[in-house]
């Protein structure tokens, strides 16, 4: 005998991510080379002055609770930050500092839903959002889109049809993991328009919002009318943009009434993000966008030699990432699910490529591919994949 453990608990799954990553660790411990294309999370260092604060708060004695909702003077900086990059005008208020931007959504998702709820998940979508819906007492529903060669779009008819008398919430993820699209204005008013005829929140992922290359612009859809911005809570993180993803700093920017709201559940839940790292995070808005800039455009470098080296393969068909670090490749349906396809590249090239099924069964004829890693990396690893394509 032994006590219970949650139900929910033992029915989320494990992240495919990390499952394929597992299975590369036990060819690589019998000696295979592996090429890393699952990983989501940037391969540069914090910028320098990052850490230097960091170190700086330790050595004054900055390691105290700090307010639920955030550091006062962090605060000030995501409302300039925000402002000037993105557009969006708030005050400090609106703010409340979390872990990380998988701390803000499900702090969002506890906020907004009540037992039996549903939730709209763009597909393909980001796995996490589903549990953090079922979590929170929800019930995820996939709106599955559809492709205009290869591409992904967000069609806002399909979400309409989603929609029934339970639905509270939207997820808007823009740039989009793990197409690499970046919503276009259309789209985003789209969504905004279903939302406010059926009074849904929209929950807008965000956390890429850096990561966007020539020609495309990163539009918050709280930006695309009144309406919309008094509906939208943005969840995002300092994770991507500024290489910190272990540092665990991310934060709503909620409508007035939902953020005290928002504050009185991360203290419930956490009490606070760490108070060192929200110092630092002061200097990463003062002192590291020029460091955001050159990752960019190195990332940009990748996704050129990415999208142009995979186009040469026969029956793939690669379409351009606009933002994020992800290229999402469509191949045969006769090469067999995305699954199966994956692993044969893994256990025969020793080439790591998340499977398609990952993000929703409409999208189990793509793989995807983080070009967070080098040049040198992706040239390797385009060339075992030359070597492996076309499947017979
Ligand atoms: N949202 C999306 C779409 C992501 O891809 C990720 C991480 O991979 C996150 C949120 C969570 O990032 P973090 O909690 O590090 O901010």
């Amino acid at each position: 005998m032994s006590p219970k453990i949650s139900e929910f608990a033992q029915s989320t799954g494990g992240s495919t991510v990390v499952a394929m990553r597992r299975a590369a660790d036990a060819l690589e411990a019998k000696g295979m080379k592996i090429v890393d294309f699952g990983v989501g999370e940037p391969d540069f260092d914090v910028p320098p002055p990052v850490s230097e604060a960091a170190i700086q708060a330790i050595q004054q004695g900055h390691g105290k609770y700090v307010d639920p909702a955030g550091l006062p003077e962090l605060r000030a900086a995501i409302v300039d930050y925000e402002r000037t990059r993105h557009g969006i005008k708030v005050d400090s208020s609106a703010i409340v500092v979390t872990n990380g931007s998988y701390g803000a959504l499900s702090t969002i998702m506890r906020a907004v839903l009540d037992p039996g709820d549903e939730v709209i998940v763009i597909e393909p979508f980001w796995g996490p959002y589903r549990q953090m819906v079922k979590l929170s007492g929800g019930v995820p529903v996939a709106a599955a889109m559809p492709t205009v060669e290869g591409r992904f779009i967000v069609e806002a008819d399909r979400i309409a049809a989603a929609v029934t008398p339970k639905t509270r919430a939207i997820i808007v993820n823009t740039p989009w993991n793990p197409t690499g699209r970046v919503l276009y204005r259309d789209e985003l008013v789209g969504i905004a328009d279903v939302a406010e005829k059926h009074d849904l929140w929209i929950i807008a992922d965000e956390v890429y919002s850096e990561l966007v290359y020539e020609g495309s612009e990163h539009i918050s859809i709280s930006s695309v009318s009144p309406d919309a911005a008094s509906r939208t809570v943005i969840a995002t993180s300092l994770s991507k943009s500024f290489a910190m993803t272990g540092w665990r700093l991310g934060y709503c920017i909620a409508p007035e009434a939902l953020a005290p709201v928002l504050t009185k559940i991360n203290h419930i839940t956490t009490r606070c993000a760490a108070s060192i790292i929200q110092y630092a995070a002061v200097a990463a808005f003062e002192h590291g966008l020029p460091f955001v800039e050159e990752m960019r455009n190195e990332y940009m470098e990748r996704r050129n030699a990415v999208a142009r080296g995979l186009n040469q393969i026969e029956g793939v068909i690669c379409p351009l990432p606009e933002g994020t670090f992800y290229a999402l490749a469509q191949i045969p349906g006769a090469w067999g699910g995305s699954k199966a396809v994956a692993d044969k590249l893994l256990n025969e090239s020793g080439v790591i490529l998340t499977p398609g099924s990952a993000y929703g069964a409409s999208c189990d004829h793509y793989l995807r591919l983080s070009f967070a890693t080098s040049l040198e990396i992706i040239e390797e690893g385009i060339n075992r994949l030359r070597r492996a394509l076309p499947l017979s």
